[in-house]
């Protein structure tokens, strides 16, 4: 694996997303019955995410992930295929049995920050047009993956240079909204002087 091998969406310089985009269908990599998930909008927040969670394709040290509002996903074909991945984690990713390929991961907690949106994997849809991704999250968890540490330096720099900003958790807008979304829950959001 080249060391700075991001992600094959990525690799060959970051595409633009097309703003009158409506969505499109993924498919995951069977070539017997695959499973077809319908998503019905333009996706929001995508990014290229190190965590040991997300499905990635081979040889990709990263994923690459967005989110669209829940109502907007639905599985068209071979749905009996789909199982969640760890029910106990809190995006549910509901895998292909097949193939391995998450079609979707869902949120069921209703006190959860970013509960209403599903995590898809655009580059499984033949469709151009869907956003492109803007940052790196959880960069440092690809060690934990079996990324050499040594070569982080030379990973951060590439991500970089791809106009993906890497950091160690999600982006600051994202974390900001996290945080807004917890003071608002304890009742300590400002409110002004
Ligand atoms: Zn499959
Ligand atoms: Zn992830």
């Amino acid at each position: 694996m080249a060391i700075t091998q991001i992600h094959p969406s990525v690799d060959n310089g970051v595409k633009p997303g097309r703003e009158q985009f409506a969505g499109g269908t993924l498919t995951c990599k069977c070539s017997d019955r695959p499973v077809k998930v319908k998503v019905g909008a333009q996706t929001a927040h995508n990014h290229v995410c190190g965590c040991s969670k997300c499905w990635k394709p081979k040889g990709a040290l990263f994923s690459m992930v967005a989110v669209v509002p829940r109502d907007k996903v639905s599985v068209s074909e071979n749905g009996d295929k789909l199982a969640v991945v760890d029910a106990t984690a809190t995006i549910q990713r509901h895998a292909c049995k097949g193939c391995g390929v998450h079609m979707y991961g869902r949120i069921e907690d209703k006190g959860h920050p970013f509960y209403g949106l599903d995590f898809v994997h655009t580059e499984l849809s033949g469709e151009e047009g869907w956003s492109a991704p803007v940052f790196a999250a959880f960069v440092s968890s690809i060690i934990e993956t079996g990324a050499n540490p040594a070569n982080m330096g030379a990973v951060r720099a590439r991500l970089n240079a791809l106009g993906l900003p890497p950091y160690d958790c999600l982006s600051p807008a994202l974390m900001d909204a996290i945080a807004t979304h917890v003071a608002k829950a304890r009742g300590t959001l400002y409110a002004g002087a």
